[in-house]
């Protein structure tokens, strides 16, 4: 990573820095990580015919800027950003050095297949594309005139990220309409449950509800909770840059993590170990001291909070000691102080360490609390999200400098240019999705499997609408009419993604209900490799890369840079590879509606348009023919303080709450458990407070003695890059356990292991390691699922969802018990 220059300001404005002459003659300056990767030595820059610019596709966030060096019409190698404030360079990490094997990679999708074994088997045989896209268009008319729009189902999906990859809704939406979903596989639990805390509107994604990490270096001290983005976030402009910065700034750092995860790496001075799933309990542990030791900020919480204390209760909850005050000290519902001790024996943290980090908490003038995405993926997700939010509010570090609101660090509000759309304003063009039901991202199983049985869904916003009907009446309107689907889900859609078995909960279960043909009859996947996913297509069809398109992306999660990057094709898709664009409007065409989703474009011609519509809205952009010569445009992002005007005028700016307050005790969450009907051991608290959860804390059995989470690690992001032999090398798939837990089993470093849950076994090979809490065992999520579905089901690829089950969380009906797995581990 290149260090700072001593003249040049992190706030300085940034922007590209010039022409491709310019471009080509910095191009001699090959990064250590290109020579690791086999790219290319610097003598090789000189014989170079173009420099072709493209950014990371992948769902990482970071959109790391490539510059693709382009010789004889082949990708010859790959630098990254170079242009601007060093601080803004977008450069790519290990993964984005790793790029041009995945697009040159000899196991790459070729021509479009049929499935010829059972589904999930991966057998298939060569087809044209005619025939390919005659049979799903008759499969699309049959399904539209059998079962409805709404059984046609388009499925989470994140590996190929740019503005023209995701037009299938737009196809639909030409087609009548589609289910759609609400909520993600990285956020569900929270993104759902803050609007109920913070106010509708509420994103995980803005910088209003989170401050930027720049805050953080302005803090006396930044409690992070199971956040690393060294492990997840690690390109240049991304999260992982920011931190380094903010440690050279000098506020006290303490994370809170089951292992010593790579963000803290260097520095175990700043980690406090804790048990997995039990980060609720800790805040819970702290509140209890606060309270004793009269640290809690009363003013801060009487003036902006519902439910801290009796006096704070809104009139429906008076008199029933329902408060956050009460749960703390024992008078509450479950009538358990929650003292330090009580906090040491299920978290692992002693009394006496947490009694500490409340007097740090108390003696600090600002606070950076701030949380990363697995703590929210357990099965009491929904609940100790918003638990730790409670450590700024307690002490009232929310809305001035150094502070945060609990949430993962602000990203950028938007992008400066847009995307092909899914519909258009004009009433002559393609209309809106004119399907009046939707369902949670990680219900499309369970739909499936219940078919016309399945329950109606609402989202966050809408149930907050019918709650507050009297204030909204229309949104409480729009909300009331939402329906279930009719018939489940009968055709499926997956682009580019790995959520229908790698990614998504209980690999095992998903096999047995898609292996009947007659609940979801016809699943299309259009991805670059055989992934597990994959093996589950009736049709596949091989996707081209950005890099094999005129390409345009904009920043990602670096919450400072705003831009865009356009370029391309820097070489020819191979095979029969290409753009899904082109295969929807061959689609449309069968339908007779090819110029209304084309709208009379060329995939080309939108990227141009798009830009031209970002840039009219911005005097600074750069023109097309401009951007097309320099690539990249950047600018700065201010500083972000989460909550700052709400803080600052209460009045004037209420949260959009039904109370207008920052709700600790939600109304609203009061009526939908008491109206939910909830599985086994699911809870739904309308204040945040700390609970076991399935397969969660005390849940361990004699079969299965440990407790299990996982990762985002290195080697992949989320599935992607996971057929790279060079990445697999460069950091081996491996399951950490403490020796403590090792030695009773005679498990040595680098043993193989199997590990068995209640939904399956997979081996994987063992990392004996004191840097994980002694009876919590962990590997990294993504590794590829490869097991003989028609036997014995062992995965051999080390699938960590090969070992969760699908529950999905009560509130949110998402993916809460990613990180809750109950298991034991014995040596092969
Ligand atoms: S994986 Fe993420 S950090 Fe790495 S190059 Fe791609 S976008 Fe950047």
């Amino acid at each position: 990573m290149t260090m700072k220059s001593p003249e040049l300001s992190r706030r300085s404005f940034v922007k590209a820095s010039g022409s491709l002459a310019l471009l080509a003659a910095a191009g001699g300056a090959v990064s250590t990580a290109d020579n690791l990767f086999g790219e290319v030595e610097p003598a090789q820059a000189a014989a170079e015919d173009k420099i072709v610019w493209s950014q990371c596709n992948v769902n990482c966030g970071g959109r790391c800027i490539f510059q693709w060096h382009v010789k004889d019409g082949k990708i010859a190698y790959m630098l990254t950003d170079d242009t601007g404030n060093d601080d803004f360079q977008a450069r790519a990490c290990l993964r984005g050095h790793a790029m041009r094997q995945w697009i040159n990679h000899p196991d790459r999708l070729q021509y479009p297949m049929k499935r010829t074994g059972p589904r999930g088997t991966g057998k298939f045989e060569r087809i044209s594309w005619d025939e390919a896209i005659d049979t799903i268009a008759d499969k699309l008319k049959y399904t539209i005139e059998t079962y409805g729009n709404d059984s046609i189902y388009i499925n989470y999906a994140t590996g190929m990220y740019s503005a023209t990859g995701r037009t299938t809704e737009r196809l639909m939406n030409c087609l009548g309409g589609y289910l759609p979903m609400y909520g993600d596989y990285s956020t569900g639990m929270h993104q759902y449950v803050m609007p109920f805390m913070y106010g509708v509107g509420v994103s995980p994604y803005e910088n209003v509800s989170a401050s930027s990490v720049d805050q953080a270096g302005k803090a006396d001290l930044v409690l992070m909770f199971g956040n690393s983005p060294a492990d997840n976030r690690m390109g240049g402009a991304n999260v992982v840059w920011d931190y380094a910065r903010v440690r050279e700034e000098g506020p006290e750092i303490i994370h809170i993590d089951y292992r010593y995860n790579e963000t803290a790496a260097g520095h175990p001075e700043e980690w406090l170990p804790i048990r997995t799933g039990t980060d609720a309990a800790l805040v819970a542990g702290v509140a209890h001291e606060l309270i004793e030791k009269g640290w809690i900020n009363l003013d801060f919480l009487h003036r902006y909070c519902q439910g801290y204390d009796e006096e704070t209760m809104p009139a429906s909850a008076k008199g029933q000691n329902k408060s956050y005050y009460d749960y703390i000290m024992g008078t509450g519902y479950d009538k358990v102080e929650k003292t330090p001790e009580w906090a040491a024996e299920i978290t692992l943290v002693p009394a006496k360490t947490i009694r500490e980090l409340a007097r740090k908490l108390h003696e600090a003038n600002s606070v950076y609390v701030v949380q990363g995405w697995g703590l929210q993926r357990h099965s009491n997700g929904e609940s100790a999200t918003r638990a730790v939010c409670m450590l700024a509010l307690l002490t009232g570090n929310l809305g001035r400098e150094g502070t945060n609101s609990g949430m993962r660090e602000a990203e950028p509000p938007g992008a400066p240019v847009g995307s092909i759309p899914s519909s258009d304003d004009d009433p002559n063009g393609v209309p809106e999705n004119m399907v009046n039901a939707k369902i949670s991202c990680y219900s499309w199983l369970k739909c499936i499997a219940e078919g016309s049985d399945f329950q109606k869904e609402l989202d966050a916003a809408d149930e907050l609408a019918l709650f507050m009907g009297a204030q909204d009446p229309e949104a409480a309107a729009a909300a009331a009419k939402i329906e279930a689907p009719k018939n489940g889900i009968k055709f499926l859609w997956n682009y580019a993604g790995n959520c229908i078995t790698n990614q998504h909960g209980d690999v095992n279960r998903v096999f047995e209900t898609l292996s009947d043909e007659k609940k979801c009859e016809f699943i299309v996947v259009c991805d670059t490799f055989m992934t597990d996913s994959a093996k589950y297509a009736d049709i596949l069809l091989p996707d081209a890369m950005r890099a094999e398109q005129l390409n345009m992306s904009t920043n990602g999660y670096s919450e400072y840079y705003w831009g865009v990057t356009v370029g391309g094709p820097a070489q020819e898709p191979p095979f029969e590879c290409r753009p899904i664009y082109d295969v929807h409007a061959e689609i449309a065409d069968r339908f007779g509606v090819k110029d209304k989703f084309t709208a009379g474009k060329t995939q080309d011609e939108w990227v141009r348009s798009i830009y031209e519509e970002g840039a009219a809205e911005d005097p600074e952009m750069p023109t097309w023919d401009q951007i097309l010569e320099q690539g990249v445009w950047k600018r700065e992002l201010p500083t972000a303080i989460a909550f700052e005007k709400n803080v600052a005028d209460p009045v004037g700016n209420p949260w959009k709450t039904p109370s207008g307050k920052i709700e600790i005790y939600s109304e609203a969450l009061e009526k939908i458990a008491s109206e939910r009907e909830l599985s086994e051991g699911q809870v739904i608290s309308p204040i945040p407070i700390f609970d076991p959860g399935v397969e969660g804390y005390g849940a361990v059995t004699s079969e299965y003695p440990l407790y299990m989470s996982g990762w985002h690690d290195k080697a992949r992001t989320h599935s992607s890059f996971g057929a790279l032999e060079v990445l697999r090398d460069y950091n081996r798939h491996r399951l950490w356990i403490n020796p403590i837990d090792a030695e009773p089993r005679k498990i040595n470093d680098g043993d193989m292991v199997r590990v068995k849950s209640p939904a399956g076994e997979v081996q994987v090979e063992a990392h004996v390691t004191s840097r994980i809490v002694p009876s919590v065992i962990a590997m990294p999520q993504g590794f590829w699922h490869e097991a003989n579905m028609e036997s014995d089901k062992l995965d051999t690829g080390g699938c960590i969802n090969t070992l969760t089950t699908y529950t999905p969380s009560p509130l949110a009906h998402g993916n809460g018990p990613s990180n809750s797995i109950i298991a034991e581990v014995r040596k092969v």
